[in-house]
């Protein structure tokens, strides 16, 4: 049975940064025909306070209504939910699978640049960043403490592989389910090393909220791009330790440029914005630049 045969709880999650381009018509579009006799559920991941911006929120509606596409309201929005964040990173916490890191990103760097074979050599994550080396790790717990007085800035990281671990014991398995492959697929705890899960200001990151309020809202099938299959490594864990359901996943192709790039906002890629101001009607975009919706 393919995945739109049966009803599902989709979702697209656009942060409010900029205009939608083609990759996220896509996405969106993908997310409603996945949901089959389901629903499709608009949220709104707006925790990046510097970047957000009020009127891509109504862009984002506007575009999206455009597309043809209709979602139940009132949207989520996540900037007002952070008090629920903070209760989740409070049980992970209780659980003892963060830790507090004051390394800023030039510690990091300047670590790891003078290990042997420096960053070249270093282990990356799926994006490339280099996986964290792990500083204020393993220092004392009177230190944690007295650190934690001083007021300096720090941010709440997850300890991947004591995290995993114990989700495997309460779980029996660490797996989740590739919906567009229709095939289980292991969880690889250090994929992405040991991720920033809140901030001492912001007390949630995307890894974490996107799991609680995937949670929150019921959905039963994930659809996001490829770019993010590999958080789901990190997302299934969470899960567990949060003991919220399981929903699978859907990862979807990404729209490429001719060239084979990526589509991003900050590259300029031009936007739903342009084809409507061109006369562009949906219908014609979905035909002519959308990759084939088929599943
Ligand atoms: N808010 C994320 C973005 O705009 C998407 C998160 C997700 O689909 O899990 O890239």
């Amino acid at each position: 049975m393919k995945p739109q045969d049966q009803a599902h709880i989709t979702r697209f999650a656009p942060s409010p940064n900029g205009r939608l381009h083609l990759g996220h018509a896509y996405s969106a579009l993908m997310a409603q025909k996945l949901a089959g006799s389901g629903s499709f559920i608009l949220r709104i991941e707006d925790i990046d306070l510097g970047r957000r911006r009020r009127h891509f929120i109504d862009a984002i509606y506007d575009d999206l209504a455009w597309l043809g596409l209709s979602w139940p309201t009132p949207v989520m929005i996540q900037s007002d939910r952070f008090d629920i964040y903070k209760t989740a990173l409070n049980k992970l916490r209780d659980l003892d699978v963060v830790y507090p890191c004051w390394a800023s990103r030039a510690d990091i760097r300047d670590y790891i640049n003078v290990q042997a074979g420096g960053r070249e050599a270093w282990p990356i994550d799926p994006d490339g960043a280099a996986i964290y080396p792990g500083l204020y790790k393993d220092i004392s717990p009177a230190k944690r403490d007295a650190m934690m007085w001083e007021g300096g800035s720090y941010a709440w990281r997850l300890d991947s592989e004591k995290a995993a671990a114990l989700a495997r014991v309460k779980n029996g398995s660490l797996t989740y389910f590739e919906a567009s492959q229709q095939e289980s697929i292991e969880i690889i705890p250090s994929l992405y090393g040991d991720v920033i899960l809140a901030r001492k200001d912001i007390p949630t990151s995307y890894h974490l909220s996107v799991v609680v309020d995937d949670a929150a809202q019921d959905i039963s099938l994930v659809t996001r791009g490829m770019d993010l299959q590999g958080a789901t490594h990190i997302h299934r864990v969470l899960q567990i330790l949060l003991e919220y359901p399981e929903p699978d996943y859907y990862h979807h192709d990404l729209v490429r440029e001719a060239d084979g790039r990526r589509l991003s906002k900050r590259a300029g890629d031009i936007g739903i914005e342009y084809y409507r101001g061109q006369g562009y009607r949906p219908e014609q975009l979905i035909e002519e630049l959308l990759p084939s919706l088929t599943l």
